[in-house]
């Protein structure tokens, strides 16, 4: 992963072959961004999605495999436990331009990713909800 920084933000390009989720988490860490916003797209070829099920409160992962389109990565970066915490989501595309979306957990690179990261001063923990059986932000 390569990037430029211009003042909070950074200009991001992962490679193909790396783990998008990976080398995000590993970049915030390195670079001590604790709190910001993530958002890009690029394409990949082993990407997993899910969906948080409310009343089993489990989520159900999805593996797609070939090539897809990541028309859209979204999310955020916070805290828990004293590590780097990434929230995701994903909408992809295949051949016929048809879209899937979901929480993303994965995704291989197999042209690049573009994205833009940026950091916001300040840090924000999360903290499990036994209700909802999510890590919800802890204002
Ligand atoms: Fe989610």
């Amino acid at each position: 992963m390569t990037h430029k920084q211009f003042g909070n933000k950074y200009i991001v390009r992962v490679a193909k072959g790396e783990e998008l989720v990976k080398a995000l988490k590993d970049f915030c860490r390195e670079n001590d961004i604790k709190l910001g916003v993530i958002s890009g797209l690029g394409a990949a070829d082993k990407i997993t999605l899910g969906l948080f099920k409310t009343k089993t409160k489990e989520y159900s992962p999805k593996e797609f495999l070939g090539d897809f389109e990541l028309t859209s990565v979204l999310g955020n970066i916070s805290r828990m436990n004293g590590e780097i915490y990434l929230h995701l989501h994903a909408t992809i595309s295949d051949e016929a331009c048809q879209a899937f979306g979901g929480h993303l957990t994965s995704a291989v690179i197999s042209g690049t990713f573009e994205g833009v990261i940026e950091k916001i001063d300040g840090e924000i923990g999360r903290k499990y909800n036994e209700d909802i059986g999510l890590n919800l932000y802890d204002f």
